[in-house]
C-alpha cells in the first residue's frame, strides 16, 4: 500500500521530534513536509533541532528543510494531512489557516479543544465525536477540519475512567497529578527551580483536567455533546521526572462497584481491537498487581508507550474506590494520541476526501452543553 504524505508543524519541539520518532517506520505515513518557527525555516533538521530522543534521528529527515509555516503560496505542495505540535497561541492562528487550505490538522494544541465542533478525541474512548468534523466551516469550504487529542493527563485519566463510566458512572472524582517535566517542552521548567523539588503549580493544567474530561466522557447527541455530569476537581504538579505522568484518583460512583468488577472492567476493555491500528496498544489499560506500582521509569513504556497503566485499587475512605494511573506524557499524552487519531480518521475514510469542499452537507448549529 502506498503511504500517505504527513507534514509536522512545530517538528522540532518534545512532541515534534516523537513524532518524528513514531512516523519514521510508521506503515500508512510518510513524513514529507517538516515546519517549525520563522527561526528554523530554510535550515536542515539537524540544524534547526536539538534532538533529545534516545534513537537517533534518522538521516532522512536530518536532512530535510524546514519550511515556512504558513501554507499560503505553497499550499499545493503541502501535505494534506498535517500533525501540529505548536503552543496554543501559535496553533489559535495557523491551525485555522491549514484546515482552510484543505488538511486534515491533527492537532495536541489546546486551542481548539473546547470549540463546540471541533472533536476532542481519544479513540479508545470516543472515536463517535469524529463525525463532528463534517459539521466545521472548514470541512465544508475546503475539505480540511481539525482534530484535537486532549491535555497530556487527560488522556492517562480518561482511559482508566471510560470503562469505569460504562459500568457504574461517575458522580465525582478526585485526581491530584505529579507530571514530568517533559511535558513543558523544551527547555521547560529550569533545572534550579525542579530539582529536588514540587512545583506545586502548571498554568492552567487543572482548568483543562477538569474540564476536557466533561467533554471526553460527554454524550454524542445529533452532532453535539452532552458533557459527563460529574464533579471533578484536580490538583496539577510538577515532579523531577523526565517522562511519565502520575496521578493519584479517588472516585465516586452512581452505582455500587465490587473490586473485582472494576478490574474486570479494565481487563475487558478493549474497544479498538477489530479496527487493527498500528499504533493502538493490545491492551489499553493494564492492571499492575504489585503494591508499588505503576512507576514513571519502569511503566511509561508499556505497549510501546501507549498504555496506561493502574495500580493500588483500594477502598477510599472519603469517595468510593481510589487508584493511581500512569501513562507516557509525550507518546500517549501527545504525539502518539495525534498518530492514533489519524490511524482511526484513515480506518474510517476520512483522510480520502482532503481539499474537496463538501457543501452540500448541512450545517446544524451545535452547542456544548452542560
Ligand atoms: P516545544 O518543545 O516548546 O516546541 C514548540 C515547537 O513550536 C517548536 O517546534 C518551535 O519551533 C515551534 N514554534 C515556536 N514558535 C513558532 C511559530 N511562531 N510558528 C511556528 N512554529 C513555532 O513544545 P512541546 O512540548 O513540543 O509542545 C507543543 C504543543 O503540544 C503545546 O501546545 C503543548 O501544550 C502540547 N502538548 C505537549 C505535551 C508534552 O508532554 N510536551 C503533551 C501534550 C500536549 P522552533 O524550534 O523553530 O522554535
Amino acid at each position: 500500500m502506498e503511504r500517505r504524505r504527513v507534514g509536522i508543524l512545530g517538528a522540532t519541539g518534545m512532541v515534534g521530534q516523537r513524532f518524528i520518532q513514531l512516523l519514521s517506520n510508521h506503515p500508512w505515513f510518510e513524513i514529507a513536509w517538516l515546519a517549525a518557527s520563522d527561526r528554523s525555516a530554510g535550515k536542515t533538521y539537524a540544524e534547526a533541532c536539538r534532538w533529545k530522543l534516545e534513537t537517533p534521528l534518522p538521516a532522512r529527515i536530518a536532512a530535510m528543510t524546514l519550511q515556512p509555516n504558513i501554507p499560503e503560496g505553497s499550499a499545493a505542495e503541502l501535505p494534506k494531512i498535517i500533525f501540529a505540535a505548536l503552543d496554543a497561541d501559535i496553533a489559535r492562528e495557523l491551525e485555522p489557516k491549514v484546515a482552510a487550505a484543505g488538511c486534515a490538522v491533527i492537532s495536541n494544541s489546546s486551542a481548539f479543544r473546547m470549540v463546540a465542533d471541533v472533536p476532542l478525541v481519544v479513540p479508545e474512548v470516543n472515536a463517535d465525536h469524529l463525525s463532528m468534523i463534517e459539521i466545521q466551516s472548514w470541512r465544508r469550504e475546503s475539505g480540511g477540519y481539525i482534530v484535537t487529542n486532549p491535555n497530556c493527563s487527560a488522556i492517562g485519566l480518561v482511559l482508566a475512567l471510560k470503562p469505569l463510566e460504562e459500568r457504574f458512572g461517575i458522580e465525582s472524582l478526585f485526581v491530584s497529578t505529579m507530571q514530568a517535566v517533559s511535558g513543558a517542552g523544551y527547555p521547560g521548567v529550569a533545572s534550579l527551580d525542579i530539582l529536588g523539588n514540587v512545583v506545586p503549580f502548571i498554568k492552567n493544567e487543572e482548568e483543562k483536567l477538569q474540564e476536557e474530561v466533561g467533554k471526553l466522557l460527554g454524550r454524542l447527541d445529533d452532532r453535539r455533546i452532552e458533557l459527563l455530569d460529574a464533579k471533578v476537581s484536580a490538583h496539577c504538579n510538577r515532579v523531577a521526572v523526565e517522562d511519565g505522568h502520575t496521578e493519584c484518583v479517588s472516585i465516586k460512583f452512581r452505582n455500587k462497584a465490587q473490586r473485582e468488577e472494576i478490574l474486570e472492567a479494565w481487563s475487558d476493555f478493549l474497544p479498538l481491537q477489530r479496527l487493527h491500528l498500528p499504533t493502538a496498544p493490545d491492551q489499553p489499560v493494564e492492571y499492575d498487581q504489585s503494591v508499588d506500582r505503576p512507576q514513571p521509569r519502569l511503566d511509561r513504556m508499556r505497549g510501546n508507550g501507549m498504555a496506561a497503566t493502574v495500580g493500588r485499587l483500594r477502598e477510599c475512605n472519603l469517595l468510593d474506590w481510589k487508584f493511581v494511573v500512569l501513562s507516557h506524557n509525550t507518546i500517549r499524552g501527545a504525539a502518539g494520541a495525534a498518530l492514533l487519531n489519524a490511524e482511526v480518521l484513515a480506518r474510517t475514510g476520512k483522510l480520502d476526501k482532503l481539499g474537496i469542499p463538501t457543501r452540500t452537507v448541512s450545517a446544524k448549529a451545535v452547542a456544548v452543553t452542560a
